[in-house]
């Protein structure tokens, strides 16, 4: 079963680093044309030294350069919704600008990407599909990740939403949710030698994910191979959810 896209367009935002860079890779690997979008300019120019896609640099937290980056994107066969931010706090100690920050990248811009991208593709009738990049953190609670926690789990139900009122035009939609993922990320909220085996424990497979790991999920979802798949939350997690 070989996944080819043809050419078609795909959309990848927080596209610099990471999980974002990797699907980037992955779907350029399989022929489709990539536009990266993320922050940093530099990541955005080595990508495109790497696999020759298009370049768009914005901060996704604000909400007016993430439609107009959502615009400048064109038109858009395959979207994913990857970037994202956490700041590790405790409960106690979480601030509302980390809390309004966190929802800002990991969900309202989901929500603001997807309106722009996905009336274009309501508009040319071709329908089109779309991941969403949420985590194991959406159905567990997981200690000084409040912000980040409930972000996943409103990205969930956001997805569930797009599902159900993009499904009629043929724009499939789906999350993937990885467990820890050894990524810039990954390395800074999981650094600490207790927690990070803490962690591993859970795990049955006894890995954390690696990026690549998440893009061929990411990958199999935007194909025709899932054309039936739609409004799924896969885990990506080494068996995390299963125990
Ligand atoms: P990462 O290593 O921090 O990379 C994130 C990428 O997104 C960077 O290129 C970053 O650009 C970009 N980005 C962040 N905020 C942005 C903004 N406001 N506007 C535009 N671009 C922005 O993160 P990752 O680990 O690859 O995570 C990718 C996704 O997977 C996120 O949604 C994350 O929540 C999810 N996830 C990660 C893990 C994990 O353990 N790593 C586990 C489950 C789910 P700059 O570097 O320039 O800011």
């Amino acid at each position: 079963m070989n996944i080819a896209f043809n050419g078609r367009r795909a959309l990848v935002t927080g596209a610099g680093k990471g999980i974002g860079r990797q699907i980037c890779v992955a779907l350029a690997e399989s022929g489709a044309r990539v536009v990266a979008l993320s922050r940093t300019r530099a990541d955005l120019d080595s990508l495109a030294d790497e696999i020759g896609c298009e370049t768009i640099a914005a901060d996704l937290a604000d909400a007016g350069a993430a439609r107009e980056a959502a615009e400048a994107a064109g038109e858009i066969d395959l979207l994913v919704n990857n970037a994202g931010i956490s700041i590790p706090q405790s409960l106690l100690d979480t601030s509302a600008r980390a809390f309004d920050e966190t929802m800002a990248v990991n969900v309202r811009a989901v929500l603001l990407v997807t309106q722009v991208i996905a009336r274009g593709m309501i508009a040319r009738g071709r329908g089109g599909a779309i991941v969403n990049i949420s985590s194991q953190a959406s159905s567990v609670g997981i200690a000084d990740h409040a912000a980040y926690c409930a972000s996943k789990g409103a990205l969930d139900q956001l997805t569930r939403v797009m599902a159900l009122e993009l499904g009629p035009h043929q724009i499939r939609v789906n999350a993937v949710n990885p467990t820890v993922t050894l990524t810039p990320m990954g390395e800074m909220a999981w650094s600490d030698p207790t927690k990070r085996s803490t962690m591993l424990t859970k795990i049955p497979l006894g890995r954390f994910a690696m990026p690549r790991d998440v893009a061929h999920a990411v990958a199999y979802l935007l194909s025709e191979q899932a054309d039936m798949i739609h409004g799924v939350m896969l885990p990506v997690d080494g068996g995390f959810l299963a125990v």
